[in-house]
């Protein structure tokens, strides 16, 4: 892969805004360099723009390297940033399987660059030989979620290895809900496939969506390039400083949460399959179901007067009729599948 080919020209020769915490790092006794006002400590100060302690916690957990490391505002900035470093407005494209998370394709129409859509086979199986006949010389990047956002499945290693060996851009894999499958994650095969970025967030396994943190993993020059165009101090204090407390059990409280969110999953499925309503529901690596069910807009709206929320999927490419089902607690299941069954006497 020839990366310099792959950036835009005016992003490859971009010379970043400096700040001043980029300019002096280390401790001082006296801070006169940003403007900053000396009262009010400490919201006074501006972060660290590239998270050095945050990412140092991340680097042990995930075992990468920092240097191959970008925090990002969600994951929702470093899908942007992939169209704003690679793509050329109006002459790049991208492809990716349909049905998948909506985000790569408004990032795309906001970046003004093709969205190519190429369906998932039987079993929503991800199908590389068909993925890559959807590209050409214009085409910059290629997004898999996996496990993929609404068909709750994972892709099949050897699909995707076919993806990384054969496409010469950019191989997106959106690992969001990487913490409930039993997969392992491609962040271990970052060494050898330079073309690969890999998303995990802070959002779901680990119960921190309303902070707004997620990451990038890559190799040193993509995640320098992302560096050099995202906005200077993209994650704020408040989320850096509550990330770090988080996560300094090493994770032990996320696989607690995962555990028992997991414990949920299969009684949750076997109790929505009993239902006359339910026709299908889809084998799940993540923390959410999706259903097939008659009448799923009746459904949808039946719930929403019984003040539960589900997802309905049923307007989505290979979806129809389908509702996605978040797994919640003992209790809210409990709460969703009495709901269902007052529904079915009605
Ligand atoms: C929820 C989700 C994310 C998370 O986005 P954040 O911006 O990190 O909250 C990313 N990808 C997929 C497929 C998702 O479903």
């Amino acid at each position: 892969m020839d990366l310099k080919s792959l950036v835009r020209k005016n992003i490859y020769s971009l010379k970043p805004y400096s700040c001043a915490r980029d300019e002096f790092q280390g401790e001082a006794s006296v801070y006169l360099d940003a403007n900053e006002s000396p009262y009010n400590s400490p919201f006074n100060r501006y972060p660290d723009p590239l998270q050095r302690e945050l990412k140092a916690k991340i680097a042990k957990i995930k075992r990468v390297p920092a240097s191959k490391i970008m925090v990002g505002n969600g994951s929702d900035e470093p899908i942007d940033l992939i169209f704003r470093v690679f793509c050329e407005p109006t002459e790049d494209n991208v492809a990716a399987m349909e049905p998948t998370y909506g985000m790569y394709k408004v990032c795309a129409d906001i970046n003004n660059v093709e969205y190519r859509k190429v369906l998932l086979d039987d079993g929503f199986r991800l199908n590389a030989r068909k993925l890559l006949a959807a590209t050409d010389a214009h085409t910059k990047a290629v997004f898999i979620c996996s496990p993929n956002n609404p068909s709750a499945n994972t892709a099949p290693e050897e699909e995707v290895r076919t993806v990384l060996e054969n496409f010469p851009g950019i191989v997106v894999i959106d690992e969001a809900y990487i913490d409930f499958s039993g997969s392992k994650s491609w962040i271990e095969s970052l060494d050898k496939y330079p073309n690969l970025i890999v998303l995990h967030t802070f959002s779901k396994a680990w119960g921190m969506a309303s902070l707004r943190c997620g990451l990038a993993f890559a190799s040193e020059e993509i995640i320098a390039l992302f560096n050099k165009v995202k906005y200077p101090y993209n994650v704020n204090l408040l989320t850096q400083k509550q990330v770090l407390e988080a996560i300094a059990d090493g994770g032990a409280a996320k696989n607690r949460w995962v555990a028992m969110i997991l414990a949920e999953r299969k009684p949750l499925a076997d109790a929505l399959n009993a239902l006359q309503i339910v026709e299908k529901v889809y084998p799940s690596d993540a923390n959410f179901l999706l259903v097939k069910a008659k009448q799923a807009d009746g459904i949808y709206r039946y719930l929403v007067d019984e003040g539960i929320i589900v997802r309905n999927r049923s307007s989505v490419a290979l979806c129809g009729g389908c509702l996605r089902i978040t797994v919640g607690t003992k209790e809210e299941n409990k709460a969703l599948i009495e709901a269902l069954k007052k529904y079915e006497i009605k």
